[in-house]
């Protein structure tokens, strides 16, 4: 290929716009995106270290856990802060108690594979719901757990696993609640009160884009932390968390997604955690009703699901294929299912700056394919 023909490959209409109903990266507003254009920065002078701590403190103020909570920033997409997160936390001989429900809760399990952590897992379909009974009969029974984690909203499937009961559970327990939050902060609520630490990323309700992750954790949780062995380098919470606290920074950051960052939260801090959550609950209301209208059935039960996505099983006859084939040619990019769920289901986010006409016209179209 030439290399006009290159460029031309990616390019997608110049000024059409996709609308992106996938769980990340979101639609973005032109204010965050116009904040990719600011001036080119050394990251190592004082401009990126405001930066970092203009984004830092928005982060805790976002979520008002200021008093309690503390930020680290990470380069690299949500899996980043997951592996910051998972690698930097377990105290050696301790072990980690995984929740698997999807492939994030699998993930989780994964990763710690990886750094050979002991683990118990509780394993279950995807879109299974843990019962908390079998998590208090493990936490009574096995005192090596150190920690339990979950994932908040398991985007393979929509779930909203039971984060306070849980959580709840955990510390009745004495345990570490570890949470990827990746797909619910600012779209569904995540009560910190028995967190101790939380994942994110800047590309899905945060409305930021690709390119920088981050871990909250507990204040008081420092002094145990700092005690671990270093078990990664480029993943180190601890190391970065020193750093960053100095305004310095360990490794060269991804610094537009820093500039979106920084904007993306002020416009998160204008709508509020809260109204960011009733807008999408609106938004996913809202497709909700035309699903139903247009006899498509849903993946997880209704008071289960999140605001952020649903999954719904594939109309008889419809491939995938055909369906997002049809949807990108009118301008609307879905999702199709993981794993074994591929070829039974599709998945709609209503995350990101997405207009109330743009979710009706998609509707419509939906209906003329199904
Ligand atoms: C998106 C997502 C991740 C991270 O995926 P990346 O591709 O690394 O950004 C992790 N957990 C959950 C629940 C997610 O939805």
């Amino acid at each position: 290929m030439t290399l006009k023909k290159l460029s031309n490959y990616y390019l997608i209409k110049p000024m059409s716009r996709t609308v992106l109903l996938n769980p990340g990266p979101v639609n973005i507003t032109d204010k965050v995106r116009q904040a990719m254009t600011l001036p080119d920065l050394c990251h190592r002078e004082k401009e990126f270290s405001n930066l970092m701590a203009a984004i830092r403190a928005k982060l805790l103020q976002a979520f008002n856990i200021e008093e309690t909570f503390t930020s680290v920033l990470v380069s690299g997409s949500g899996t980043a802060a997951l592996e910051m997160a998972v690698s930097s936390s377990l105290t050696p001989k301790r072990s980690m108690l995984v929740i698997e429900n999807g492939v994030y809760g699998e993930r989780i399990g994964k990763l710690c594979d990886v750094y050979n952590f002991h683990r118990h897992t509780i394993k279950l379909d995807w879109g299974v719901p843990p019962n908390l009974d079998d998590i208090e009969s493990i936490l009574k029974k096995q005192s090596d757990i150190e920690i339990v984690s979950m994932v908040h909203h398991e985007t393979t499937t929509g779930l909203l696993n039971p984060l306070q009961s849980i959580g709840e559970l955990a510390k009745k327990y004495g345990k570490i609640f570890l949470v990827d939050c990746i797909s619910s902060l600012a779209g569904d609520e995540v009560d910190f009160t028995s967190i101790d630490l939380a994942v994110g990323t800047a590309n899905k309700c945060l409305q930021g884009v690709p390119g920088v992750s981050f871990v909250l954790f507990r204040k008081k949780d420092l002094g145990r932390l700092i005690k671990i062995p270093a078990r990664s380098l480029y993943f180190n919470l601890t190391e970065y968390h020193k750093a960053q606290e100095i305004g310095k920074l360990l490794f060269t950051p991804a610094i537009p997604a820093h500039y979106a960052l920084d904007v993306a939260l002020d416009e998160l801090i204008e709508e509020t955690v809260a109204g960011r959550i009733y807008r999408y609950a609106n938004c996913a209301k809202f497709l909700r009703d035309g699903f139903k209208k247009l006899n498509l059935e849903y993946l997880i039960p209704e008071g289960w699901r999140s605001n952020c996505l649903t999954g719904l099983k594939l109309p008889k006859g419809v491939s995938y294929e055909k369906l997002h084939g049809k949807l990108k040619a009118n301008g609307f990019v879905i999702y199709a299912g993981q794993g074994n769920l591929s070829e039974n289901i599709f998945r709609i986010a209503n995350m990101g700056d997405i207009k109330k006409e743009e979710f009706d016209r998609f509707i419509k179209i939906l209906g003329t394919i199904c």
